[in-house]
């Protein structure tokens, strides 16, 4: 079973929209799963008509700091300083805790242990359902206001490698969240190949460039897709030049084309909306197995 990761350096560049069309079309061959890791805010069952997820399951990656009735007696006037995240004020004498604002670093806890206590919260959902495309698909949201989102993804990841073991999957496709954070180390750490996403705009060298740092520092090999190549082709060059120099691999470059946000709004993926893109995703998935064997 091999893993294979779609990344971008930066968020809107059609990373779940070409996650869709690939998983699509992997799915006509090989036993697939999906999976959206980007659990701020995951996407990828609306790429597939998916309203609702089953088997919701409300999981605990992090802590929260509570106060209890020997707060009354603290003392340390440094408690309110001492919280980095500004989470920490004072009702009269008494130090008060902003939930939304507390990361849990348990800092607070050093200074007062008899009146703070770090408890887990459920700080996220996640929930499968199959497509009507006949794979799987597992979804992961972070709660408003909560932290620990690299967890969740561990989470996500770990219930769609339980289904895929049980249906014998091929492989496991994973839309990862933008950007070069947490979640994103989370989605590519065992990840046996990656497709890089980006957009020739004058931000995306930049981009791809930290985005590919996070990825050679796993030892995984990847390749990059540029969507929308035609809408400013300097640009474009400007990364095919980057990337022949650096001896990396454009598995496939995609037109700007309606078809694409038509297919957005109607809830499908391109490769479903308009049958004349297959050929282009076949060609980027057929790079993506030639260095997967
Ligand atoms: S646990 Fe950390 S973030 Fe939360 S209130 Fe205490 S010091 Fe602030």
């Amino acid at each position: 079973m091999k893993t294979i990761t779609i990344l971008s350096g930066k968020g809107g560049v059609g990373k779940s929209s070409i996650t869709a069309s690939l998983s699509i079309l992997l799915a006509k061959k090989y036993k697939i799963v999906a999976v959206d890791c980007d659990v701020d805010a995951p996407n990828l069952g609306l790429l597939f008509g998916i309203k609702k997820f089953k088997n919701i399951e409300k999981v605990s990656t992090n802590y929260k700091a509570f106060t209890n009735k020997k707060i009354n007696k603290c003392k340390n006037i440094d408690l309110v300083n001492i919280c980095a995240f500004h989470a920490i004020s004072l009702k009269g004498k008494v130090p008060v805790i902003n939930k939304l604002l507390c990361e849990g670093c348990g800092a607070c806890k050093l200074l007062c242990p008899e009146g703070i206590e770090l408890k887990k919260v459920k700080n996220a959902e996640v929930g499968e359902t199959k497509t009507r495309y006949g794979f799987y698909i597992v979804s992961g949201q972070l709660k408003i206001g909560e932290s620990g989102s690299g967890n969740v993804v561990e989470v996500v990841k770990e219930r769609a490698r339980k289904i895929a073991k049980k249906i014998n999957a091929d492989f496991i496709v994973v839309d990862s969240s933008a950007g070069i954070g947490c979640q994103v180390i989370a989605s590519i750490r065992d990840s046996d190949y990656v497709v890089a996403i980006r957009e020739p705009t004058p931000s995306a060298l930049s981009d791809l460039k930290r985005v590919l740092k996070v990825v050679e520092h796993f030892k995984i090999p990847y390749g990059i897709v540029i969507n929308k190549f035609d809408i400013n082709k300097r640009f474009a060059k400007k990364i095919e030049n980057f990337a022949r120099k650096s001896e990396i691999t454009i598995i496939g470059k995609l037109p700007y084309d309606k078809s694409f946000v038509e297919a957005l709004v109607n809830l499908e993926p391109v490769v479903v909306y308009n049958k004349k893109f297959e050929k282009l995703f076949l060609d980027i998935l057929n790079n993506v197995n030639y260095y997967l064997k």
